[in-house]
């Protein structure tokens, strides 16, 4: 379902290091060719193979005739008033994704889309209205990094460094899991960019038989949207749970290989009168492993057009003590770029239907 045209060449961006350095080996090229384009490419973030000044010409032609070098493009981009920017990115096919800058205290995380659109169809998700368009392939998965990257080092500071990964953009990443598979290790290995495993968090929906499969990940962080503790609400907002139930969700959580000191994330959605009641915290605290996990709290963001509600703030506080008092690791995530469309899938929407020739 990736974007795949007969007569195109292989994108570079779709291959780790270890499978390029191969197929570089059967084309009788050195080692060392596939460690100096990586450098170009991933850390100095210089996509021109005319500037890879210290490689030969022979072989930078040789790059460009076996190779597709596209990338994604930056087709809009807007800065909240916290210091969110929001990014929409263009696809070869045209096709758009959103990825979002969210500054901290200690670390720049980037808000990443492993799909166009999304399959799982959450009663809450904007981009869940939106259905499935197709996968990203790893080089648009990892090409969001990059281009925003080099964007930022261009037209913000040429010292500025993105730090953290989320997969929490528009789709589910592990309904593409060999993509977001080989994007993750690309994100992690060295001759890659060479990021620290901790720094990059996969959030799923809950998709059973791929979680049973998380062994053949690199050891990321994973989150899980939880967002009710009950099956009848969870079924309500995530339709997924009616094949892959709660019993069955953390069955499957609990094969997840967790290295010392790693804890699972819950995303738990704050959604009012719907979730937020004392009897949701009771199940919830029945239903996770205190030691092994941490609760995250997302307050709703409300979207032109969507029927639930944030709950007050006063409400939010109240269940973040409960938690806490009852001993569970629970943080409330401040709602970021309310200014720019900040929630998953809203800006796509709100710029191709307001602005239908934005990126002539
Ligand atoms: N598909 C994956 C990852 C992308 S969604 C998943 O569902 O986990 C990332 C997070 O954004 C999820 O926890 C999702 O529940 C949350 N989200 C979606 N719409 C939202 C909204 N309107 N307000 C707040 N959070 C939202
Ligand atoms: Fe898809 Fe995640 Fe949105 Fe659900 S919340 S529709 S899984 S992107």
């Amino acid at each position: 379902m990736a974007l795949k045209l007969e007569t195109e060449k292989p994108l570079l961006g779709d291959f780790n290091y270890s499978n390029f350095e191969e197929i570089l080996l059967s084309k009788n090229k050195k080692k060392f060719l596939a460690s100096q384009v990586f450098q170009w490419f991933y850390q100095k973030l210089e996509f021109d193979p005319d500037n890879w000044s210290n490689i030969s010409k022979e072989n930078r032609e040789f790059i460009q005739k076996e190779f597709s070098l596209d990338l994604p493009k930056v087709v809009w981009h807007g800065l909240s008033e916290d210091g969110t920017r929001k990014f929409l990115l263009k696809m070869l096919d045209g096709n758009t994704v959103e990825a979002v800058v969210i500054p901290a205290k200690d670390r720049l995380t980037l808000c990443i889309s492993s799909q166009v659109g999304c399959a799982i169809g959450c009663t809450f998700c904007h981009t869940g209205t939106q259905g499935l368009t197709r996968h990203l392939n790893p080089s648009e998965i990892v090409g969001q990094y990059t281009v925003v990257s080099r964007w930022l080092k261009d037209e913000v500071d040429p010292e500025i460094r993105l730090t953290n990964i989320v997969y929490m953009g528009m789709g589910e990443p592990l309904h593409n899991f060999e993509n977001v598979k080989t994007a993750s290790e690309l994100f992690l290995e060295d001759k890659g960019l060479g990021l620290g495993q901790r720094r990059v968090t996969l959030s799923t929906s809950g998709l059973v038989p791929q979680i049973e499969k998380l062994e053949e990940f690199p050891p990321i962080n994973f989150a899980i949207s939880l967002h009710a503790a009950h099956d009848n609400i969870r079924t309500e907002l995530m339709p997924i749970n009616k094949v892959y139930d709660l019993k069955r969700l953390f069955q499957a959580i609990k094969k997840i290989p967790l290295k010392a000191h790693r804890r699972i994330t819950y995303e738990y959605l704050l959604i009012d009168s719907m979730n937020d009641r004392q009897e949701d915290i009771d199940a919830l605290c029945d239903l996770i492993n205190f030691k092994e996990s941490k609760v995250n709290l997302i307050p709703f963001n409300e979207y032109p057009g969507c029927d639930f509600k944030r709950p007050s703030n006063n409400k939010i506080r109240w269940f973040q003590e409960a938690l806490c008092e009852r001993g569970l690791t629970c943080t409330v995530r401040t709602t970021k770029g309310n200014d720019i469309l900040a929630a998953c899938g809203q800006l796509k929407t709100f710029l191709e239907s307001s602005k239908k020739n934005l990126w002539e």
